[in-house]
């Protein structure tokens, strides 16, 4: 559902009360003398020395547990491009607010305004014993890639760059769903990503370790093959032999996977493609095609897009907060493609179930098929399902600090 507003009700929206969307509460009482020799010096103190010892206990005594940096240089910022690390900051503010209304997770937002590699990784590693987590936002490709690598391997919290992981788990989803609704086999689709930068990169690694073999992605220069000398090592990655132009590419595709900018193929491209097949278009805010677009030539095609006016929203919001969740309260100290599987697996799984009665006033009664692959923002069972899935993964896969850990009891304690 699409709901239109002005620029003066956004305005007014950051502005009033308060200037921003965020502010800080306390937890604790600081009523008394006594309150504040606890909470203060010389209480403060005893905390201090037994972190001083044991350094793990940071997650007992401070909000390190709770809390998550949300951080950007401003490099990549929404559609707006590099606008710098200041203007970045309303919208990390909302991935904050976003973060805790959906998941409970506490974060501050961090604007870095360093946009060379190893000024901004030294940033974030002198600042990361504050946190429990790092999302890195809004940051450019082809940096991104190694700032998220290099914080990854040298960081003990997880670290995650929601623009590549946050968009992978959410479009395995619906390539979960989209090929089951499809009776297709990821491992025979041909596949064809429109675009190779921070998403795209990420999906398409997901999607090779989903099992998809022939992937084909294309940038501004066309399809990624052999014979290009212009491609930047992660693009290397997914060259490809025998396909040399983007007619090609789409020629008898099962799917395709825009995440590139409005206009990248056409209807044309689409009707080369097989009788039913899947197409997200994902450019935000307008796509690469429109849904009407599609059907036009493939009536009977899945379409996702990144919008809440069609259906398929591929949004993130149905990730991070609960990945972050997850991770959080296992004490991980990463997020590998186990945890991401999972997560994505249990997204999907949560479409397949009939859609909770408080959500059907506003979407009607959503049933598990072509218009409804993925679940919507709202549905408050992802918290339990996915932070649930995450957290149980990252246990077993051996990187989580909690040594106890009970799938229903820890569900349990979140329906609460
Ligand atoms: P990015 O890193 O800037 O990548 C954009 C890519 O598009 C680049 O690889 C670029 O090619 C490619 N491209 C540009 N023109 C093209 C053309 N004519 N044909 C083929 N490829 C072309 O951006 P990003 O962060 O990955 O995001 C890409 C888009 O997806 C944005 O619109 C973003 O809003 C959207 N997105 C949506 C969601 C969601 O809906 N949940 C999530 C993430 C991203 P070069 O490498 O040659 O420059
Ligand atoms: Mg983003």
């Amino acid at each position: 559902m699409s709901v239109k507003v002005t620029k003066t009700e956004a305005l007014d929206y950051h502005r009033v009360p308060n200037p921003g969307k965020v502010a800080i509460s306390t937890t604790t009482e600081l009523n008394t003398q006594r309150d504040l020799s606890l909470a203060y010096s010389p209480g403060v103190a005893y905390p201090c020395e037994e972190i001083k010892l044991n350094p793990e206990l940071a997650y007992e005594y401070t909000s390190k547990r709770n809390l998550v940096a949300v951080i950007s240089n401003g490099t990549a910022v929404l559609g707006l491009g590099d606008i710098g690390a200041l203007a970045s900051k309303p919208v990390m503010e909302g991935k904050a607010v976003l973060f805790k209304k959906f998941a409970a997770v506490d974060s501050f937002d961090i604007e870095i305004d360093a946009t060379d590699v190893d000024k901004f990784c030294e940033a974030v590693k002198a600042i990361s014993p504050t946190f429990g987590g790092i999302n890195l936002e809004d940051i450019k490709a082809p940096e991104c890639f190694e700032i998220e690598k290099r914080l990854i391997e040298e960081l003990n919290i997880p670290v995650m760059h929601d623009d590549q992981h946050g968009t992978a788990i959410i479009t395995t989803a619906a390539l979960m769903n989209a090929s089951e609704m499809m009776n297709k086999n990821v491992e025979e689709m041909k596949v064809v990503v429109v675009g190779a930068g921070a998403s795209a990169i990420a999906c398409s690694t997901m999607y090779k370790e989903l099992g998809v073999k022939n992937l084909i992605m294309c940038d501004s220069k066309g399809v990624i093959h052999k014979e290009r000398t212009d491609l930047n090592k992660y693009k290397k990655d997914f060259m490809v032999d025998e396909v040399m132009t983007m007619e090609d590419a789409f020629t008898d595709a099962d799917m395709v996977l825009g995440l590139s900018r409005p206009g990248t193929f056409t209807k044309e491209h689409i009707a080369l493609m097989s009788e039913e097949p899947i197409i997200f278009t994902l450019a935000n805010p307008t796509p690469e095609l429109f849904p009407e677009e599609v059907k036009e030539v493939r009536p009977k095609a899945i379409v996702g897009t990144g919008r809440s006016d069609f259906p398929n929203q591929v949004n993130n919001v149905l990730g991070f907060p609960f990945i972050f969740r997850g991770a959080l309260d296992v004490q991980t100290r990463k997020i590998n493609m186990t945890m991401k599987m999972a997560a994505a697996k249990a997204i999907a799984d949560l479409a397949k179930e009939p859609l909770a009665d408080e959500l059907k006033k506003e979407f009607g009664d959503l049933t598990f098929g072509r218009e409804y692959i993925i679940p919507v923002p709202f549905d408050k069972r992802l918290f339990i399902e996915v932070s649930s899935a995450v957290a149980n993964a990252a246990v077993e896969t051996g990187v989580a600090r909690v040594k106890e850990f009970d799938l229903e009891s820890y569900k349990d304690k979140l329906s609460k």
